[in-house]
């Protein structure tokens, strides 16, 4: 394909990585109407970010772009801004623009975020996103919509019932190019991608750039423009990270107690589970036993809870949220102080999503991580990629330690006991030499690991 070999020429000569320059440009200094800089003095925005600043530019000036910047920077606004610029005013019936999401919640944010910086003109924006129904998505087309902001999904069934036609896109916007290809989108990226004007304006917008996302960007992007605004995957120096080393599941509720009951700072907390099942077990343990009000976000609740609950966090009724990852991602929740990561992530980069969303836009933020002994080799993993050691500190003298069940203690040896051999391939651990089958522990495996925790405990000391 001529669109590939175009694409690995740009590769190996990216434009130029735009650096920060000294001084820092106001937003007067961009090229942006007088409706636009009224808005964003109405939304408390007085400065632009670092990728504000950069991309506002090139993309006014019609280059396609590539903007990779951490979470929390500011790049909705990047993209929102010069695209309102160009689509300038209500035009027609059909779309202009079309900004592609990974979840629903993040279309709902930006299309609540483009409204704000939109309030002083008459362009109609709509977000279409599956998990509701179509009926009302649907209304907001009687009247002609400008600019769309939509999962792939439902863009594509709106697409196939033509409820819109895409002939008039002139931009598209890839947000969260990263998790669109983590969840899967990939595909139906590139279905849109045939069925709007080939002649258009891209641009693609990352935290960061795995090599998957370099590739999409070789197919998506002409001649782009690269902004890269901190080293990739690099969170935010606003935000302090610690992790506590945590014996069992019992003690890691304990401790999730003592925390949120001593210190009463923590008086907006994000809490970050690995599956719906802790998701909803933490929250009923904080209902339970806690005086501060949580709510729980996970794939299991329809949209209208989710919502709900974000702006009961939102406007401070609820002091704890619960979430996973697929759901959190890209939510914008200004103000929180602190993000709990009550389970290490699955995927290295979600570390860096989850700890974004708290230290944003130049407040500080505090980020703990609860690691369990068999999960250092995953921080490990997750400093590799931050590149920075996260501290480790000891779990304070008041926080009831659980003794660690029988059969916990056997899956923990065991992991570590796998980890172990992943390591050292020579090392034959008592487990492997023989087809383990669940529960049935070898008796002198729990010594092995009971020394192997208290060699992991001194780690980082
Ligand atoms: P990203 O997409 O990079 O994760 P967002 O666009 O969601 O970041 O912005 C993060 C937060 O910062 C939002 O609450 C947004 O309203 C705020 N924000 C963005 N730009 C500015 C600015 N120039 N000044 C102040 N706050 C800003
Ligand atoms: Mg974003």
């Amino acid at each position: 394909m001529t669109d590939r070999s175009r694409g690995d020429t740009l590769a190996s000569h990216p434009t130029q990585v735009k650096t920060m320059t000294q001084e820092q440009k106001d937003f007067s200094d961009l090229p942006l109407n007088k409706q636009l800089l009224n808005a964003l003095i109405e939304n408390g925005f007085s400065k632009p970010t670092p990728i504000q600043s950069k991309a506002i530019p090139l993309v006014s000036a019609g280059h396609d772009l590539l903007g990779i910047a951490q979470t929390g920077t500011g790049k909705t606004a990047a993209f929102v801004l010069p695209l309102l610029m160009k689509v300038k005013y209500a035009q027609g019936n059909d779309p202009r623009a079309l900004i592609l999401a990974p979840t629903r919640e993040l279309a709902i944010q930006i299309e609540s975020h483009a409204q704000k910086l939109a309030i002083y003109t008459d362009l109609r924006i709509a977000s279409i996103y599956g998990g509701s129904g179509t009926k009302l998505q649907k209304e907001k087309f009687e009247k002609g919509v400008d600019i769309i902001i939509a999962t792939p999904g439902r863009f594509m069934d709106f697409y196939r019932e033509q409820i819109f036609i895409t002939k008039h896109i002139k931009t598209l916007v890839l947000d969260e190019a990263d998790r669109m290809l983590t969840m899967g989108f990939g595909g139906q990226i590139k279905k849109i991608m045939e069925i709007i004007p080939s002649k258009r304006q891209n641009l693609l917008f990352s935290a960061t750039f795995p090599p998957e996302v370099e590739e999409l960007s070789h197919d998506f992007l002409e001649f782009p423009e690269r902004v890269e605004i901190a080293p990739q995957a690099t969170p935010s120096a606003m935000i302090e990270q610690r992790t506590y080393e945590l014996p069992n599941r019992r003690t890691k509720i304990n401790f999730l107690q003592y925390i949120l009951e001593k210190e009463e700072e923590f008086s907006r907390v994000l809490i970050f589970c690995r599956t719906k099942k802790n998701a909803s077990d933490v929250h009923h343990f904080i209902d339970r036993k806690i005086t501060k009000a949580s709510a729980v976000i996970h794939g299991n609740k329809d949209q209208n809870t989710r919502i709900n609950a974000v702006n009961r966090f939102q406007n401070g009724e609820v002091q704890v949220l619960v979430a996973t990852d697929v759901v959190a991602r890209g939510i914008d929740i200004r103000g929180v102080s602190h993000v709990i990561n009550y389970d290490v992530p699955h995927l290295n980069e979600d570390y860096v999503h989850r700890i974004g969303r708290t230290g944003r836009a130049d407040t500080e933020g505090v980020a703990i991580t609860l690691v369990m002994p068999q999960e250092w080799e995953k921080i490990e993993e997750i400093e590799s990629v931050i590149k920075q050691k996260i501290p480790r500190l000891d779990l304070p003298s008041e926080v009831n330690i659980a003794p660690t069940e029988k059969e916990e203690a056997q899956e923990i040896a065991r992991i570590l006991d796998y980890q172990k051999q992943k390591r050292d391939p020579s090392y034959k651990g008592a487990f492997h030499a023989r087809k383990e089958k669940s529960g049935s522990v070898p008796k002198e495996r729990k010594h092995a690991s009971k020394n192997k925790s208290k060699g992991r405990n001194k780690r980082g000391k």
